[in-house]
């Protein structure tokens, strides 16, 4: 029963570091999991980093990951604009690490916010006056707006954090139009991605991390099983709480017991399940997996 999950879908924020410290076991256990051949993918929401900027955080922390194990929101925001709008001209508002991911993925960038005819947002940690006006002058001259995940808070260094959604609304509230696109979980897109990068079927994975509405409910939706880790916001109170669609197949206290749980066995922890079964992953959740299927990243757009 052990072998069911070939490959695991591992959020960051709050599920490996939170801030620039590595959740304690969290290093460990990724090496655990690799060492019994386990495919690995990590899957985040930050779209302000840069699959090689993430990479070499995580090598600090001891977490080993080369780039094709990493997924984030600025690399679904790539291929998105690459396949969809091969050739529009992209205004970024965030941090250096989204333009490079573009840059790697051969997306144009604008030279000026007037040429744009997309402004993509996401998280800016030296965001000015400055920035926020270019990003309004895009729109203004009729840039549509995107962003790489609309999360309003992410744990940092110093307890919560000001995420995507601050910049959003400033841009949303000042422009008077809104955001079209949000690529980050619960996508469609973002289990795609991750999909494809382990080259596995949904049934074969495990979502890991500890968010209930964006890692769980992404499992969820895309009929790919689902753990809470409790090393971020959510009480393990709220989770047994949560309905249908937010509701998580396992709870754990952090990803250091899944290592664990898998050399068990997983009928032997089959007692902890939040759930009663796995594939029931979809029953209850008002978007089915089928009406799901029919979404791809070629042509799937999640609205907020
Ligand atoms: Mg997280």
């Amino acid at each position: 029963m052990d072998a069911m999950f070939e490959g695991f879908i591992i959020d960051l924020d709050g599920t490996v570091y939170r801030g620039r410290r590595a959740i304690e076991g969290a290093a460990e256990a990724i090496a655990r999991l690799k060492r019994m051949g386990k495919r690995v993918v990590f899957l985040s929401n930050r779209g302000n980093y840069s699959r090689e900027m993430c990479a070499a955080k995580l090598r600090g922390m001891g977490v080993e990951a080369r780039e094709e194990e990493i997924v984030l929101s600025s690399t679904v925001a790539a291929l998105y604009l690459k396949r969809n709008h091969p050739r529009d001209a992209v205004w970024t508002l965030g941090d250096e690490g989204l333009r490079d991911e573009l840059r790697v993925h051969g997306v144009s960038l604008a030279a000026k916010p007037e040429e744009a005819e997309w402004l993509l947002i996401t998280l800016h940690e030296t965001l000015t006056y400055r920035d926020l006006n270019e990003a309004f002058r895009a729109v203004r001259h009729g840039a549509r707006i995107l962003a790489t995940n609309a999360d309003r808070s992410f744990p940092g260094d110093d307890g919560e954090a000001i995420d995507v959604a601050g910049m959003i609304g400033a841009i949303e509230a000042a422009t008077g139009r809104k955001a079209e696109v949000v690529i980050g979980k619960p996508s469609r897109l973002m289990a795609e991605a991750a999909l494809e990068a382990l080259g596995l079927p949904a049934e074969r994975c495990l979502v890991v991390g500890d968010s209930l509405a964006s890692d769980i409910a992404m499992g969820r939706q895309a009929g790919i099983a689902a753990a809470l880790m409790l090393t971020g916001s959510v009480s393990r109170e709220e989770a047994e709480a949560a309905g249908p669609a937010l509701r998580p197949d396992w709870i754990w206290s952090s990803l250091a017991e899944l290592p664990l749980w898998l050399e068990q066995g997983i009928e032997a922890a089959g007692g902890q399940s939040a759930n009663d079964s796995v594939s029931d992953s979809a029953n209850g959740n008002p978007i089915t997996g089928k009406d799901i299927n029919g979404a791809s990243l070629e042509e799937g757009i999640a609205k907020i």
